[in-house]
C-alpha cells in the first residue's frame, strides 16, 4: 500500500519524474499504457513533485499523514488472575521451548502477589489449626 497518491488530473507529463531529487518516481510504458511509479523506500517526502506538478495531481497530504498498516495479527495470552493481556501465544511457545517448561501466564502484579497469597493461605490454615487445638 502506498501513501503516494495521484488523482485523475494527472496527464502523464512526467515533470514529477524528471524533477524528483531522490529518483523515487519513474514510469513504465506497457503496450498502450503509461504507468507512473513511486517508490516509498526512496522517497524523501520533500514535496517537490507536489510543487512542480502543473496539473495539481499529486495528493501530497496522504504522504505527510501516513497511516499504520496491520502487518501481523496474533492470539494473545492473558493473566490467569485478572485477564490483562500479556504477550502473544506464539511468544509464550517460543519462551516455553527455550526454557524447556511452560510459563505461567501472570501479570507483574499477580506474579508478585501470588507467593504472598500462598503464605497468607498457609498461615490462615495454621491459625485455624491453633484455634481448634485451643
Ligand atoms: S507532474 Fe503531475 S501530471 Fe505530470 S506525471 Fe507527475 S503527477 Fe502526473
Ligand atoms: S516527495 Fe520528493 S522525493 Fe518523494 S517523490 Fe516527490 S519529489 Fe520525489
Amino acid at each position: 500500500m502506498s501513501f503516494f497518491k495521484v488523482n485523475n488530473r494527472c496527464n502523464g507529463c512526467l515533470a514529477c519524474v524528471q524533477n524528483c531529487p531522490a529518483n523515487a518516481l519513474a514510469y513504465e510504458d506497457q503496450g498502450k499504457k503509461r504507468i507512473l511509479k513511486h517508490n516509498m523506500a526512496l522517497c524523501a517526502r520533500c514535496g517537490n513533485c507536489w510543487r512542480i506538478c502543473p496539473q495539481e495531481a499529486v495528493e501530497f497530504q496522504y504522504l505527510l499523514k501516513g497511516a499504520w498498516d496491520d502487518v501481523a495479527i496474533m492470539e494473545l495470552v492473558s493473566c490467569a488472575v485478572c485477564g490483562e493481556p500479556l504477550y502473544t501465544m506464539d511468544f509464550s511457545e517460543t519462551l516455553a521451548h527455550k526454557l524447556k517448561k511452560g510459563v505461567e501466564p501472570l501479570c507483574p502484579k499477580h506474579r508478585k502477589e501470588l507467593p504472598l497469597n500462598t503464605w497468607k493461605r498457609l498461615s490462615g490454615v495454621a491459625v485455624q489449626k491453633n484455634e481448634v487445638e485451643l
